[in-house]
């Protein structure tokens, strides 16, 4: 397993390109999901979205319940009405804080590492962190709640 560079900066290309669909949960997914944990375990992240570590697909990591969760192509189905605000920072955002205002409560579908389909529905913190790593996918980042 390997720890890999973070990547930067807001108007760096990867973080702001919509990322592909995964279309086959291959060896070369798994391994770049296992370098993804061990590069969010070092840098003591909630969440880590493979374009942060300049691949552009549908793959991140969320800290759901103090468990690290990988999700592939994640899609979020369902959003609440109630939305709060948080202070949110960035791995590849370094010193910048934004309060970015989401909803409380989404529930969301997605691919695990067996290439089963999975459906949870995540609260506050959770829901925060999932919101925040999808966005990511899409090339948003906290900055464009400025
Ligand atoms: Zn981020």
């Amino acid at each position: 397993m390997t720890v890999l560079p973070i990547i930067k900066g807001e108007e760096t290309e990867v973080l702001r390109t919509k990322a592909a669909t995964v279309l086959q949960v291959t060896k070369e997914i798994l391994k770049l999901i296992k370098n993804m944990e061990e590069t969010v375990k070092k840098a003591e992240g909630l969440g880590l979205a493979a374009p942060q570590i300049g691949q552009s697909v549908r793959v991140c990591l969320v800290m759901l319940h103090g468990k690290m969760t990988p999700m592939i192509n994640p899609e979020i189905t369902w959003r609440s009405e109630e939305a709060t605000v948080m202070t949110e920072g960035c791995l590849s955002l370094p010193k910048i804080e934004v309060e970015v205002t989401r909803p409380v409560e989404v529930i969301v579908k997605y691919t695990n590492k067996k290439g089963q389909e999975q459906e949870r529905r995540l609260h506050d913190l959770d829901a925060k962190v999932m919101q925040h790593e999808f966005d990511h996918l899409n090339g948003v980042l906290i900055v464009d709640y400025q």
